[in-house]
């Protein structure tokens, strides 16, 4: 957790594309649309949202034009079959995933910043209660929209996305260590500090924003 945040503002620095399959997922929900209805239930549940929706939706949003210069995928791939497909589709068009950054923190921290979050309804950005508290109680900095709990930050919805987690999306770490792309950074700390220790691992390597 914390993905979101740190994907936000990495690609802010390293100026790429920042697409994170949830929030496609939540503004699907909010407008009502087919994709949003078909989501929704499993969202709802805490479980993965079925990958002949997912796949679909994500490479369509890396095909256009705003992710030709590079892009941060967040929350995506969430399984092997959705990193065997993304693999299989960037390849066709001689792309290639660079750098995946495994953003480690222990269970603890996970449930406690899941547990204080708050989301701008109006542009998805991120507060914590604790962490990084609104200037204005209940209100975003950015864009003054109104600030909400996600349905799905329940204490029993996090509990059976924690365990989806480790049951399906921990193996895509064995995945990328194997390619040679997985960079490990500790996710502990200030959310600046973490934001600092992810560009500069990702300076360390070869990884080129392009
Ligand atoms: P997130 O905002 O990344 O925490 O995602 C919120 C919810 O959206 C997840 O609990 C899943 O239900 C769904 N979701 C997001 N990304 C994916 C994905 N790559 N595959 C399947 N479901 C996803």
């Amino acid at each position: 957790m914390g993905k979101g945040t740190q994907a936000a503002s990495v690609a802010q620095e390293l100026n790429l594309t920042h697409i994170a399959s949830g929030d496609l997922f939540r503004q699907a929900i909010e407008q009502g649309s087919e994709l949003g209805l078909r989501a929704k239930s499993y969202i709802d549940e805490g479980t993965l949202v079925p990958d002949s929706i997912t796949i679909g939706m994500i490479l369509k949003r890396i095909s256009a034009p705003d992710c030709e210069g590079g892009v941060i995928l967040d929350g995506f791939p969430r399984n092997l079959k959705q990193a065997e497909a993304l693999d299989k589709a960037l390849a066709e068009q001689a792309r290639a995933i660079d750098k995946v950054v495994y953003i480690k923190v222990s269970e603890g921290e996970l449930l406690k910043r899941l547990s204080g979050r708050w989301v701008c309804r109006n542009c998805q950005a991120l507060y914590h209660i604790v962490n990084s508290p609104p200037k204005v109680w209940g209100k975003c900095d950015k864009c003054g929209g109104e600030l909400y709990q996600r349905p799905d930050d329940t204490p029993e919805t996090v509990k059976k996305r924690l365990e989806v987690y480790f049951s399906q999306t921990a193996p895509i770490i064995d995945y990328y260590t194997r390619a040679g792309k997985l960079l490990e950074v500790d996710g502990e700390g200030r959310i600046d500090e973490v934001s600092r220790r992810i560009v500069a691992t990702l300076g360390e390597g070869e990884f080129v924003a392009r």
